[in-house]
């Protein structure tokens, strides 16, 4: 498996590492094969969050045994120093751990930046940090560019989290990446797949000769480690045969040819028709209905098996995509023809369970 530098952790990292947001979606006896044949087979990295359901508790009773042999991180909601070290208590019990080498604060979005600094929370991870119980601060951010680099330059995170993969384009690549990468902020690709939509892609019109016999998702994994910014990609794994299909990205590392990218974007541009990027050029909304948000819970609702975790942060958000009053403001905006009033009152209905 190959290994890169993950920025100033100084880790050495598999560059397909383990996304366990899957998890909850199998049983436990199926998780032991999974998560043991992932470390022996050179992955060295496991990433999960305290709100994907049952996950850090399965990789807790699977790995404790093992839990020297591989880099852990998760993820926590709060931003407050009482309901992050609350959660960071939590976090360490059910991963039956001593230690969280990557403590991310999870999902930063609108004023909660500046709440991680003001209301306690990175306050109270850094005291962590000096118990042992932390080794690293990241942070994950899903769509807002300014906060991402607010966060590299603060110099306080050493690992930035970006959703990256090739129906991305050059959001990310052109600035982002770099400015991360030269001030030593390590770089994970969370949904390198886009939820699976690429990993999906109908094998119909799908040249096998021209991508070597590999996959839809193994070229897309290829596509996101091609970036040499990106240290790992984090597909969420349930199943040994997909992790044996990323396995192989990660055990024989290939340049792909102008060719095969010219055919890979272009089919990726058509099944990404219609998918939201969460880039957010539709924002702002008249009515203040935050679009992208509403989009990524549906999609951590019908992709991810996270219903409830979906159901709890969409009834939270104001204004709900109730709001909408058809003003077709957005629709303009939006690069890639989301059709998104019609789309915001069927994610409204997934996920107020009607
Ligand atoms: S159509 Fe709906 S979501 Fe789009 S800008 Fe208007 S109110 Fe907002
Ligand atoms: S609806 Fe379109 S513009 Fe808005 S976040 Fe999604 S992809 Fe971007």
């Amino acid at each position: 498996m190959q290994k890169k530098n993950l920025g100033k952790t100084g880790w050495s990292v598999s560059i397909i590492s383990f996304g366990a947001i899957k998890l909850p979606r199998i049983s436990l006896k199926e998780c032991e094969p999974l998560l043991n044949r992932a470390l022996d087979s050179g992955i060295n990295y496991i990433d999960t969050a305290d709100c994907y359901g049952d996950s850090e508790e399965k990789i807790g009773q699977v790995l404790k045994k093992r839990r020297k042999e591989f880099y852990l991180s998760t993820k926590v909601d709060e931003r407050d120093g009482p309901g992050v070290r609350a959660k960071l208590d939590r976090c360490l019990r059910r991963l039956q751990t001593e230690w969280i080498d990557l403590l991310f604060f999870h999902d930063v979005r609108g004023g909660e930046y500046e709440r991680i600094f003001n209301t306690g929370g990175l306050e109270e991870l850094l005291k962590a940090q000096k118990k042992g119980e932390i080794t690293h601060l990241g942070i994950s951010i899903h769509n807002n560019l300014t906060m991402m680099r607010q966060a590299v330059e603060s110099g306080v995170f050493s690992v930035l989290m970006v959703a990256y993969s090739a129906l991305d384009e050059d959001r990310l690549t052109a600035d982002l990446l770099p400015l991360a990468a030269s001030r030593g902020v390590g770089l994970v690709a969370m949904k390198p797949l886009a939820g699976g939509r690429l990993g999906n892609m109908p094998p119909r019109g799908w040249n096998k000769s021209l991508f070597q016999g590999e996959s839809p998702a193994q070229i897309a994994l290829r596509y996101v480690l091609s970036n040499p910014h990106i240290t790992c990609a984090i597909p969420g794994m349930m199943a040994l045969n997909e992790l044996e299909e990323n396995l192989r990205v990660g055990k024989t590392p290939r340049k792909l040819s102008a060719e095969e990218i010219k055919e890979f974007m272009a089919m990726a541009a058509e099944a990404g028709k219609g998918f939201c990027r969460n880039c957010g050029y539709c924002l702002p909304c008249p009515e203040g209905i935050s679009i992208p948000d509403v989009f990524r819970y549906e999609s951590y609702y019908r992709n991810y098996g996270l219903e409830g975790w979906a159901k709890e942060q969409y009834r939270v958000l104001t204004p709900d995509a109730q709001a909408c009053s058809d003003c077709q403001t957005c629709l303009d905006r939006c690069p890639y023809g989301v059709s998104i009033p019609s789309n915001l009152k069927k994610a409204h209905n997934l996920l107020m369970g009607q």
